[in-house]
């Protein structure tokens, strides 16, 4: 039978990640990747029913290259005419886009505009629009902003510390990102409570190599650990989250770094990286602290110790609290950080089943709380059934 499929783009500078699902049920036809984009090595491999199949790209190995091989997939497939729609991750949709928005000219001028605030995510969110409009331009295209979740923050939980000015003019405050996953897990969350997202009290934890917590009250975000950059919050992967300001005087003043040099330290060679002097896997983290490893310890605890203290600080935005959410690849996957992280929140009411924590992993959801706790559940994420889902609910509304 013939289904009406959306199409889900998330395009990186050297990445382009695509899923071709049905919007109502989430279920997924085929996905991929194209990677190592503009390099002479790049590729792209297709997932469809548990197979995988990977191909080299031809020069010039860009995006638009990148997609004439996902085309050519979908039609050897005979899926093109399923395809109803294309939803777009954008990453930076500053104060305008807090919906769902029906990519136009001016979209994306706007979209452009906002790259000052996310030079790294932007233009790249534009040149896969710009590739996907190319061979898809009788369909309409949507885009789903990252930051529009958190665009329900009180002004007292995104304005920062400094001369007021600087948020007017400039638009210096706190976004936050993550958006669709912290919604996605939200509204499941709501279904193990079995009551409607808008009266649901949750604090989630979207822990992968990137890492943020939002804080969520009557099912909108109300505090987020993201701010003006991807960089502010708990520790991550590579990047430091919270540091102290004074350290980047201290490092360009008495140690001689140069700003670049300071970004990419704080980026890129910090967080759980930098710690241990390992990696920025907390797979091989976890494997190091098991053979004794005091550095791989030490990058753990601070991990664990940063994000509890960031749970137990937001629940100082909420009146309940109906539960707390794990998500993300570490989130989803590691019973040690769910673990420590609950064992450090005995005041807020959270303990730990030893068992259902073990359990959680490779796609499973439910609880991993103990019977006399308060509810803490494993929910994986999927940010690509929210944008199909999105997209096509925007279409709808609007006639399309
Ligand atoms: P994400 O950015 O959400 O894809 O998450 C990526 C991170 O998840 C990786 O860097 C790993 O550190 C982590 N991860 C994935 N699987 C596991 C696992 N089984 N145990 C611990 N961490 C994991």
């Amino acid at each position: 039978m013939k289904k009406s499929l959306v199409l889900v783009i998330n395009c990186g500078s050297s990445s382009l990640k695509f899923s071709l699902m049905e919007p109502n049920s989430g279920e997924e036809v085929f996905n991929g990747i194209a990677q190592c984009l503009l390099l002479n090595n790049a590729s792209i491999s297709f997932k469809m029913n548990g197979e995988k199949q990977e191909l080299s790209l031809k020069a010039p190995f860009d995006h638009d290259v990148a997609i004439s091989a996902l085309v050519a997939f979908i039609n050897n497939n005979h899926l093109f005419h399923q395809i109803t729609a294309i939803g777009h991750r954008v990453v930076h949709g500053g104060e305008k886009y807090c919906h769902p928005t029906l990519i136009t000219p001016k979209v994306k001028q706007q979209v452009h505009k906002l790259a000052k605030l996310a030079p790294l995510h932007n233009p790249a969110n534009l040149v896969g629009i710009e590739a996907a409009e190319k061979v898809f331009g009788h369909l309409a295209q949507v885009a789903i902003f990252d930051t529009a979740f958190h665009q329900t923050m009180p002004e007292k939980a995104y304005i920062y510390g400094l001369p007021y000015s600087l948020y007017k003019e400039h638009g210096i405050r706190r976004y936050g990102f993550h958006g669709t996953s912290h919604y996605f897990v939200a509204k499941q969350a709501s279904i193990h409570l079995n009551k409607p997202l808008e009266q649901c009290n949750l604090i989630s934890a979207h822990l992968g190599n990137g890492c943020s917590i939002s804080v969520i009250a009557d099912g909108k975000s109300v505090d987020t650990s993201l701010g003006f950059t991807p960089l502010e919050g708990v520790v991550m992967g590579t990047r430091s989250g919270d540091v102290d300001p004074g350290i980047i005087f201290y490092l360009v003043n008495q140690l001689g770094y140069s700003l670049d040099q300071v970004d990419n330290l704080l980026n890129k060679e910090s967080g759980l990286l930098g710690i241990s002097g390992l990696s920025n896997d907390c797979r091989t983290i976890e494997a190091e602290l098991l053979s004794g490893n005091v550095r791989a310890k030490l990058a753990i605890d601070v991990f664990c110790y940063r994000i509890a203290k960031k749970i137990a600080s937001f629940s100082a935005s909420l009146q309940t609290l109906d539960g707390l959410i794990f998500t993300g690849g570490i989130g989803e996957n590691s019973s040690t950080i769910r673990g420590l992280i609950l064992n450090q929140l005995s005041l807020l009411g959270f303990t730990v089943d030893e068992q259902l924590n073990l359990e959680k992993r490779f796609g499973q959801q439910g609880n991993i709380n103990s019977t006399n706790s308060r509810a803490c559940w494993v929910i994986p994420t999927n940010e690509e059934w929210v944008i199909a889902e999105q997209t096509q609910r925007l279409l709808t509304s609007i006639g399309e």
